[in-house]
């Protein structure tokens, strides 16, 4: 029998949600306008107002809202509450210059805290269970907000953070773990690690359920996480912007990602030129926060690539599935004139029987592109031969799969550089 945190909102039907929807945009339109100078002066160049937003389509009237923004209203342009009202500040884990900032109200922790717990119990969490939390904890939301999910669902937390793997292991044993909160990249590194150790997951440790998410990661790698880790891997997806962790995430039939959208207006636009796409046609997601307080955003650009899933869900949940995250826009690699997505490698690679748990491609001179790959624990049998083919191979089905044919170095088991939080896929040195 399906379990629900929230059943009524979690199995409203579609009628009604839309109508709750549009409520919500009204208010949430209103309220930006009255509180937010940045936003009424583009309401007002738009000729836009509440009273003219009737129905969820109504969203197209409105303008987007883009990172560089955020960045550009750093530390508090976009706040739409005094500031003894906010309760709590994190920030993105931007790459380089301002970071952004993001205002919680305690309305906003406590949705927060809300929508992850439905998400926990819809992978199948309970009371009884026991989360390592191995997120970075701090500004990045990532940490926090799952925390706090998994504290409302009753179960208990080990604040662990990332990194130390001798640590997690011993946490693991000593409480016996039934979840992980963790990045495709630090549960793939600590796969590799366990095997190591001789550690077999399934026989020493009592893991069930890991929930995956912070950066793109394929199917391919899904499996093998759960094949090297005996759990199942539910994708978790979310954006700072919007609370962080706890916008979409994988039901018990792991088939695409339930998107509350009691709380967020999703829209699936064309990268370029920002016009709607069809249903099911893949594309940027842009989102519209419906419920935040302190900070909503209209229309925000997450630069996330993905399409909903036609049909309903066996769950019973109403709200819609989106599908596994392909990629970012500005992911994309042009290499030698042609198109490619990191994931399309990524692929490839976790999909090879030898090859261990990290990859680095790194781009360089006039448009080469080098990809060096790890080697399984077991990948080596002493024979040079062996491993030549095996180089050959990934190649050939690498020029298959992105129609460039990279130089691969295959290289030992845990050399390539871990990173704490999110993992860097390439390095682009190229002089062009
Ligand atoms: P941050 O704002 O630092 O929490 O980063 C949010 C970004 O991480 C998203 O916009 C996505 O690009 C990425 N992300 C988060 N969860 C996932 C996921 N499950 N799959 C793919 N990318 C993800
Ligand atoms: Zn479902």
């Amino acid at each position: 029998m399906t379990r629900y945190w929230d059943n009524k909102s979690e199995t409203l039907a579609r009628p009604a949600l839309t109508a709750l929807q549009a409520a919500r945009l009204q208010a949430t339109v209103d309220r930006v306008a009255t509180h937010v100078p940045w936003y009424r002066e583009r309401l007002a160049a738009l000729d836009v107002r509440a009273s003219n937003i009737r129905s969820t389509d109504d969203v197209r009237r409105l303008p987007f809202t883009t990172n560089a923004d955020l960045r550009a209203q750093y530390p508090d342009g976009l706040l739409a509450v005094p500031r003894h009202q906010v309760l709590r500040l994190h920030t993105s884990s931007g790459t380089t210059g301002k970071p952004k900032a993001i205002h919680f109200s305690r309305q906003d922790v406590d949705n927060a805290a809300g929508l992850m717990a439905r998400c926990l119990v819809m992978a199948g969490v309970t009371a009884a269970d026991v989360v390592q939390n191995m997120m970075t904890y701090g500004l990045f939301t990532g940490a926090l907000v799952m925390h706090y999910g998994a504290e409302k669902v009753g179960a208990m937390v080990i604040p662990a953070g990332p990194g130390n793997s001798e640590r997690q292991l011993l946490l693991m044993q000593d409480f016996r773990t039934t979840a992980l909160h963790v990045t495709p990249s630090y549960a793939l590194y600590f796969a590799g690690y366990l095997a190591s150790r001789g550690v077999d997951p399934r026989r020493d440790l009592a893991l069930r359920r890991a929930f995956i998410g912070a950066e793109p990661y394929t199917e391919e790698t899904r499996r093998k996480i759960e094949d090297q880790l005996g759990v199942r891997v539910f994708n978790s997806y979310g954006l700072s912007e919007m609370n962080g962790p706890g916008v979409a995430f994988e039901c018990e039939h792991q088939h695409g990602m339930h998107l509350w959208e009691d709380h967020f207006l999703a829209e699936i636009v064309d990268p370029v030129s920002g016009e709607p796409l069809p249903d099911g046609t893949s594309g940027e997601l842009v989102l519209t926060t419906l419920t935040r307080e302190a900070m909503p955003l209209l229309r925000y650009r997450t630069r996330d690539i993905t399409a909903f899933m036609p049909g309903l869900c066996a769950c019973g949940r109403t709200h819609r599935r989106l599908q596994r995250i392909t990629g970012r826009s500005d992911d994309m690699l042009i290499v030698r004139g042609v198109n490619l997505y990191p994931q399309q490698i990524e692929r490839v690679l976790m999909a090879t029987p030898g090859i261990g748990h990290n990859y680095l491609i790194t781009l360089s001179g006039l448009d080469e592109m080098t990809i060096q790959v790890e080697l399984a624990e077991a990948g080596f049998d002493g024979q040079v031969e062996h491993l030549v083919q095996l180089q050959a191979r990934i190649a050939e089905k690498l020029r298959a799969e992105i129609l460039v044919k990279p130089r691969v170095e295959l290289v030992p088991p845990a050399t390539l550089p871990v990173s704490e939080g999110k993992a860097r896929r390439v390095i682009d040195q190229r002089q062009l």
